[in-house]
């Protein structure tokens, strides 16, 4: 059993770490948060005076923050995990964080020796609680082995992506993708009411047709067609409209570094943003088909 340093016990980090102290192994825990410390410590971890201290005397760090300027100065600052990690330590950061950032900690845990990947995740709290989230994989091909018994605990399909930050690449481009997707079938069940077509008819239509994808078929934003979606739950989330924004623009972020045309990428930034700007961030992102229908 390994001795794990755990930093960043919230909504996910939280369900995380627990499921790894279920398999047996022991942690020490951080988070700036005293009620959260508080859970972990409860659960079987030991808790650490810092981050840093979390990463000391440990084989595997484990981070789950909220953006990169967190992961930067939990590891790369003077006196973090980077700096006080012993010889051999692995580094696994499961934040979603903009690509560049990712590849900056991991080039400077390289230039110490020590492996790291970039491993986000999909498949939100409920995912993390049951063990069973996406990790989707960045770095070297020897890291990513090593870290696979652990994500192979929290999670249930594990992909290795190919070099550092490319596990960020995936997750944003995927999500990029989700958004876009959101946006367009909600368009069409708009559309579909309006003309006089009901929304189980054109679901059951184009769900065999053509138009088929996951947002219409896995998380139907039209209330009706999809018993589990967020739509027959008041637009509960699920996946709420800030989290997609995050994402959206971190997606915004990367194609403007590299110079990638994504025109349907950035008009669906504008209009989740419109939608979190009206005061509906906590809404589920499949909510948007009310603001597109004007009833928001
Ligand atoms: P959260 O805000 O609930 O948890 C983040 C935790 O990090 C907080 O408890 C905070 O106190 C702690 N923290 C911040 N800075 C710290 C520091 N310097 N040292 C120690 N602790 C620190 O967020 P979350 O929902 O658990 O999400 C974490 C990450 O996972 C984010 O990058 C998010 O985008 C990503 N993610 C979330 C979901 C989801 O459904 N919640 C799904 C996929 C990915």
């Amino acid at each position: 059993m390994a001795k794990v340093g755990f930093i960043g016990l919230g909504n996910m980090g939280g369900h995380m770490a627990n499921n790894l102290l279920k398999a047996g192994h022991s942690m020490k825990a951080f988070d700036l948060m005293q009620d959260a410390l508080d859970r972990a410590v409860a659960n079987g971890a030991t808790a650490a005076k810092s981050a840093s201290d979390a990463g000391r005397d440990v084989d595997v760090v484990i981070t789950m923050l909220p953006a990169g300027k967190h992961v930067r100065s939990v590891y790369a600052e003077p006196g973090g995990i980077i700096e006080v990690a012993a010889p051999g330590t692995l580094l696994i950061d499961s934040s979603t964080i903009d690509v560049q950032s990712a590849r900056d900690v991991s080039a400077a845990a390289a230039k110490k020796g020590l492996d790291m990947v970039d491993a986000p995740v999909s498949g939100g709290v409920g995912g993390a609680q049951a063990g069973t989230l996406t990790f989707m994989v960045g770095g070297s091909q020897d890291a990513f082995n090593r870290a696979k018994p652990f994500l192979d605990i929290m999670g249930k399909n594990i992909f290795y992506a190919g070099g550092p930050g490319n596990g960020q690449a995936a997750k944003i481009c995927n999500n990029m993708l989700l958004g876009i997707g959101m946006i367009g079938t909600s368009e069409a069940f708009n559309l579909a009411e309006k003309l006089g077509l009901d929304a189980k008819t054109f679901f059951d239509i184009s769900s065999t047709a053509s138009g088929q994808c996951w947002s219409m078929t896995s998380y139907c934003p039209a209330p009706g067609p999809v018993p589990t979606s967020p739509a027959n739950n008041d637009y509960k989330p699920g996946f709420a409209v800030d989290m997609m924004l995050k994402d959206l623009r971190l997606a915004k972020e990367a194609a403007e570094s590299v110079g990638a045309e994504t025109p349907l990428g950035h008009d669906s930034e504008a209009l989740y943003g419109k939608l979190s700007a009206s005061g509906h961030g906590g809404l589920d992102f499949s909510g948007i088909i009310k603001m597109l229908a004007g009833k928001l």
